[in-house]
């Protein structure tokens, strides 16, 4: 178990590269839209004192949609469109919290974020278990073997029973639920929780919708005050029966079991009132693993390593519209990333000089001087990155598990004004940087239609609000009638037969190789049965 001496992160106390390891945790939430997110991340930044008040992340929010108002398309359908990373400090741990967006037509954008995880809390709303998202982002984690921890929030209000939840995740998930602590009650006789393993109740007093830490009083099972609460709202006879179910089960705690995604720890608290928040963050840090190795094309890559490495999982342009600017995430690997140093992207074998460089601490944007595994950096990126890019300080080696996804909407971008072309290009080209839409024209110089191609219609719907709101331009989505990709490589003279075939559409990526959308299953079929030496491929052969 990896507890490294807490000293609040203070950046006098000298370090080993092994220390820094051992004490970072970077773990991304995952839960169904209103199960409480943002609610668990604000409390989990106010321990880590990065805000001082809960209630920042709203107010930031709010803040952003005034300065950023695309933002504005998240209010008003209620997601979370955007992902972002937030560091902080707690206990003595550096902790990299990956944020990752709730809605469905995202899960592009979740599965790049999950892959700079190293562990995952699988956020549950009490009243409601497993639910679709939680489900479908659940095996997302799984196919990554994260290790995952459960947190069921809302037991302040009318909940399903502990005991239904946690067979509803053993049954839905088919992964072994062992609780680590127990409810006292549920709803409006909620009390506190039951530490099952140090064999205490915390009993909380309610505050202000835990806007500040919350006050608990702990006491002993043997304490009289305890089995009078029990009492009290009359639930004695079944908490012990539970407890005593319950502790049988303990015995089965596996710790490789969890590491490797088999049983999942799970916990029972109120993010809302600061129920339960602290025990679970603290049993969460000292249960999830530090950073281990990464794969790349050259075998493992250990941490310990001492040459900077990692990879680029996510882009995001005009975060702040005052300064126009956007950032490529990173993801650390390997050894020390400093300020101002020089290492190659071995992708495209530029040499980058990494002197402009942003973390974000609650509210707040910060130089980053260094980093190490685990953390989250955002590199300044002049147009020279690119989703899943590996950045090396020594090595020639690349990392792998960045996954690419095939469209499969496609609409025809048409614009009013036709002055504002080239700020619907320069809009198109940076917003498909970012990696959420894919971009193709009708030739492959680019000068006709231009086409857009998503792997969901919300994107389309954000789409069209960043070109109006960022690049002033106003554009008509015309819907297509493909649903289906592929990128054709082989002679240049069959390839052209395409744009005749029935249902096909051949058209050009932005490096101007050849794709062709088809209508249907039955075209698409049909073209590789007769052009046996052309290759079709589901995603980009240079990605
Ligand atoms: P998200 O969509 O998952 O980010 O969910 P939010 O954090 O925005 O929370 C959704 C709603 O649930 C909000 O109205 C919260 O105030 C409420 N909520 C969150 N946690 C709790 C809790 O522990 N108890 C209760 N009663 N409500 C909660």
């Amino acid at each position: 178990m990896d507890t490294p001496d807490g000293d609040g992160g203070q950046s006098t106390v000298f370090r080993s590269l092994d220390e820094e390891i051992r004490r970072r945790r970077t773990f991304a939430i995952i839960s169904h839209p209103d199960a409480g997110k943002t609610t668990l991340t604000e409390k989990l930044l106010l321990y880590g004192g990065a805000i001082h008040m809960a209630g920042s992340i709203k107010s930031r929010k709010a803040t952003r949609y005034a300065t950023s108002d695309w933002m504005e398309i998240e209010r008003q359908r209620g997601i979370s469109v955007t992902s972002s990373a937030l560091q902080f400090e707690f206990d003595g741990f550096s902790i990299n919290l990956l944020d990752t967006p709730g809605h469905k037509d995202f899960s592009e954008d979740t599965y790049r974020t999950l892959e700079a995880a190293d562990s995952v809390i699988m956020l549950l709303d009490g009243a409601k278990g497993i639910e679709p998202q939680t489900l479908k982002l659940f095996e997302v984690a799984r196919l990554r073997n994260l290790p995952i921890v459960t947190f069921i929030n809302k037991v302040d209000r009318e909940s399903l029973p502990p005991l239904t939840l946690l067979s509803e995740i053993e049954k839905n998930l088919s992964i072994r639920a062992l609780p680590r602590n127990w409810p006292i009650g549920m709803g409006r006789t909620f009390r506190g929780v039951f530490d099952l393993v140090e064999r205490k109740a915390h009993l909380y007093v309610a505050q202000d919708h835990g806007s500040a830490r919350s006050e608990e009083e702990v006491t002993d099972i043997s304490d009289s005050r305890f089995s009078s609460i029990l009492s009290g709202i009359g639930i004695e006879d079944e908490f012990w029966e539970e407890v005593d179910l319950l502790d049988s089960d303990l015995g089965l705690w596996d710790q490789e079991a969890f590491r490797k995604g088999h049983i999942t720890p799970v916990f029972f608290g109120s993010a809302l009132n600061n129920f339960g928040v602290e025990l679970f963050l603290k049993a969460f840090l000292r249960l999830s693993p530090s950073p281990g190795a990464h794969m790349s094309d050259t075998g493992p890559i250990n941490p310990e390593t001492p040459q900077f490495s990692g990879f680029i999982f996510k882009i995001q342009a005009n975060m702040d519209p005052q300064h126009r600017d956007r950032f490529a995430f990173l993801r650390v690997c390997s050894g020390q990333f400093r300020k101002g140093m020089t290492a190659k992207n071995v992708n495209t074998g530029q040499e980058v000089r990494l002197s402009k460089t942003l973390q974000f601490m609650g509210q707040r944007r910060e130089a980053v001087d260094v980093a190490y595994p685990g953390d989250i950096i955002g590199l300044h990126d002049p147009g020279i990155f690119h989703i899943g890019d590996t950045l090396t300080e020594k090595g020639d080696f690349v990392y792998e598990g960045i996954p690419h996804f095939s469209p499969e909407f496609f609409v025809r971008v048409q614009i009013e004004d036709p002055l504002k072309r080239k700020h619907l290009r320069k809009g198109l080209l940076q917003i498909a940087e970012e990696g959420a839409i894919q971009m193709f024209t009708l030739d492959p110089e680019g000068e006709r239609d231009v086409l857009v191609g998503a792997v969901g219609q919300l994107q389309f719907e954000v789409l069209k609000f960043r070109l109006e709101h960022e690049y002033k331009v106003r554009a008509k989505l015309e819907p297509m009638n493909y649903d289906r990709v592929r990128w054709i490589t082989g002679p240049l003279d069959l390839i052209s037969n395409l744009s005749s075939t029935l249902d096909t559409l051949l058209v050009f990526d932005r490096e101007k190789s050849p794709v062709a959308l088809f209508r249907n299953e039955w075209a698409l079929r049909y073209v590789v049965e007769k052009y046996p030496s052309l290759g079709f491929h589901g995603t980009s052969p240079r990605t």
